[in-house]
């Protein structure tokens, strides 16, 4: 679908600006580029692998809850990129980028050239590299297709098995469960979301999922999946069998950085990308989850976020001073009922001092990481509200020396202290 004219060789030379992905973090890019005093491009060309414009992805998680409508997913109106003048093709990826001509080819033969190019291709899922992983009824949880078929699948069939025990894998296993299917979460760590919560809070996650219906394992990993043409039964690493209609594959992600790679920009796990955003082109630039910066990558769309304010100040004024610098990022679970909040440091090391706070009978838990008296990092269970309050201290890392008594029981007992 294309929303605005075009031609299917379009070489001119006017000051073209092409975006390559129309996710989240191109939309943005987009929002911010329109708001901005002065656009020195006569014309914004966008490419999109997938057959509708950009929506909300985080939402997915909701929609397969069915606590969400596709419509609700939508970022803007229609009518947005007409009103803008922005034309974007709609299912037509780009394939193949040719720095000599400046110039991108897409998969319909389309051939555009650009004065700058900004790839926003984000990541997919991650594949985990054993046998089975193409046979039907094995889905990654990444767009709106691979929802759409979760949904479909839940409709006809009762069993699920989850790979990973991460937010997205949560996320999914939870919305299958309540579509009724019997789950089962399959996690290689010791303890669900691993990266986010320490032992206790997930021993509490574990614990509150068992009891909503759902299987969980833990410190286990799939050795194959097996079946004909469908997919029928996951193999554990034990030997174990568990027979199963549909396998979520939710162990991670992978940046898609092909294009930029083939093309011989610098890459690394990402496109590598300096503080205004650009790679080792200068015409050339990379933002949300498809770079990387120094050894950082992103897996969440806020970062995203920050990194399209700098790009679009960089594009529209080449002596801007804007610069991206990663920030703490706190992270939430999108289970209802299920309060979790966890931002900066989850593990102690042998420079930090816990403090911790337990009620068994509400299940509230709140651990605090300190060095220097400063706050490093929070994990909440049960109750979050302090959550921001807890997020800003570790941003602005204030001396918390005047509070550190009260500093469990959140943001009212430390305003009086
Ligand atoms: C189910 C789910 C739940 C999530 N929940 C959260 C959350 O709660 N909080 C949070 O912060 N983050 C969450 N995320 C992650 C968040 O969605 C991403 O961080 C964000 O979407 C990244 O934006 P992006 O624009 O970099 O990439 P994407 O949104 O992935 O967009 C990239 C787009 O580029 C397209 N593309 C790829 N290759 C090409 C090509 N060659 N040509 C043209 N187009 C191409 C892709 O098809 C895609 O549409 C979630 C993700 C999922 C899948």
């Amino acid at each position: 679908m294309t929303t605005a004219g075009h031609n299917s060789l379009n070489t001119s030379s006017v000051n073209t600006l092409v975006i390559c992905g129309h996710g989240m973090v191109a939309q943005r890019l987009l929002e911010r580029l329109v708001a901005q005093p002065r656009l020195p491009f006569g014309r914004i060309v966008v490419f999109n692998g997938e057959a509708c414009p950009a929506y909300n992805r985080i939402q997915l998680s909701a929609l397969l809850a069915g606590d969400a409508s596709e419509h609700s997913l939508c970022l803007q109106p229609p009518d947005w990129y007409h009103r803008h003048n922005i034309e974007v093709h709609q299912g037509d990826p780009v394939t193949a980028i040719d720095r000599d001509t400046r110039t991108v080819v897409t998969a319909s033969g389309r051939v555009q050239s650009y004065s700058r190019l900004v790839i926003a291709t984000g990541s997919r899922s991650a594949r985990l590299g054993i046998d089975g992983e193409d046979l039907e009824g094995v889905v990654g949880f990444r767009d709106l297709r691979d929802t759409r078929k979760l949904i479909n699948i839940s409709q006809r069939h009762r069993r699920a098995v989850v790979i990973g025990g991460g937010f997205l894998g949560l996320e999914a296993a939870e919305g299958l469960r309540s579509r009724g299917m019997a789950v089962t979460v399959l996690h290689r760590s010791n303890h669900l979301l691993n990266r986010q919560l320490d032992p206790t809070g997930g021993a509490l996650l574990e614990t509150a999922l068992t009891e909503r219906g759902l299987t969980i394992r833990t410190r286990t990993s799939p050795a194959a999946l097996l079946g004909r043409d469908s997919v029928r039964a996951v193999q554990l690493d034990d030997e174990t069998l568990i027979s199963t209609d549909l396998v979520v594959i939710a162990a991670g992600i992978t940046p898609n950085i092909a294009l930029a790679d083939t093309a011989g920009l610098n890459c690394d796990r990402a496109i590598a990308v300096d503080a205004r955003l650009q790679t080792s082109d200068p015409a050339i630039f990379a933002l949300g989850e498809c770079c990387q910066v120094g050894a950082q990558t992103f897996g969440l769309v806020e970062p995203g976020y920050q990194q399209a304010e700098v790009l679009a100040q960089v594009l529209c004024d080449n002596a801007s001073t804007a610069a991206f610098e990663p920030a703490v990022i706190a992270t939430r679970l999108k289970i209802s009922g299920i309060p979790i909040f966890s931002c900066g440091q989850t593990q102690p090391d042998g420079d930090t001092e816990s403090v911790i706070w337990q009620d068994h009978e509400t299940r509230h838990y709140c651990r605090l990481l300190i060095r220097d008296q400063r706050l490093t990092g929070a994990v909440l269970f049960g109750e979050t509200s302090d959550g921001p309050w807890y997020s800003e201290r570790i941003q602005q890392a204030d001396d918390i020396s005047p509070y550190r008594a009260h500093l469990a029981f959140g943001k009212p007992y430390c305003d009086a202290a």
